[in-house]
């Protein structure tokens, strides 16, 4: 059962309801309509890890979470690799360059990252999501200059279909989604959303929605 990856999620709504997914009362009416179940999400992961397994076998790659959005994807890819008794180092990177629900294009590279322990490795940058590609496009050339990594690939669960080319491309890519702004497994609205097992489209009481 080998799934062709990337998965192309269509424009149009699928027939996947809301109503069946959990979710935490608060967020009631904050999503316009659910974009990938959490069971396809899995599958994908899996996928994903599997084509890691045979590209890192008999190496030991460092996997680089940019946090905090990639997170339950990290896990989730980490457990299949080790399933696969692939082994692996993990580092954690904080990048943010999104205010609200739009790229700012003013890339932080915040805190986390011990360069020492990336140092001549083959890094691989484990990422929720590529809009733009303005944070790979400034995290990858950092890293290239200061770890000299013996090779750095992305992997990223989800990378929106732009009119415009990303400024930065990922090896591997799980989803390619229509451009809307998406919540849910890790991926906020000002902090919030995070804690969902399936990705939505924000509503647009969810965008109004101020929880103070
Ligand atoms: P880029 O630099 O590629 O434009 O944006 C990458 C980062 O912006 C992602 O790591 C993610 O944190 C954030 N981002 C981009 N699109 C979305 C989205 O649709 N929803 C959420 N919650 N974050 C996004």
């Amino acid at each position: 059962s080998d799934l062709d990856l990337p998965v192309v999620i269509p424009e149009e709504t699928r027939s996947l309801e809301v109503s069946q997914c959990l979710y935490p009362k608060e967020y009631e009416g904050h999503f316009d309509r659910l974009l990938i179940p959490k069971d396809e999400i899995a599958q994908v992961v899996q996928a994903l890890a599997k084509q890691l397994c045979s590209d890192y076998q008999g190496t030991r790659p460092v996997l680089v979470c940019v946090l905090k959005g990639a997170s339950p994807f990290f896990q989730h890819l980490c457990d299949h690799l080790m399933q696969q008794k692939q082994g692996f180092d993990t580092e954690f990177i904080r990048v943010s360059s999104y205010e609200g629900t739009s790229s700012t294009g003013n890339v932080q590279v915040a805190g986390g990252l011990n360069l020492q322990h990336v140092q001549n490795r083959h890094i691989l940058l484990v990422e929720d999501i590529i809009d733009t590609g303005t944070t790979l496009s400034h995290l990858i050339p950092h890293l290239q200059e200061q770890a000299s990594p013996k090779s750095i690939q992305v992997a990223t669960l989800l990378k929106k279909r732009l009119p415009e080319p990303a400024k930065c491309e990922a090896k591997y890519v799980g989803f390619t989604i229509p451009n809307h702004f998406i919540i849910g497994y890790g991926l906020d609205y000002n902090e919030l959303y995070r804690d969902t097992q399936d990705i939505f489209i924000i509503s647009k009481e969810g965008i109004d929605f101020d929880a103070t």
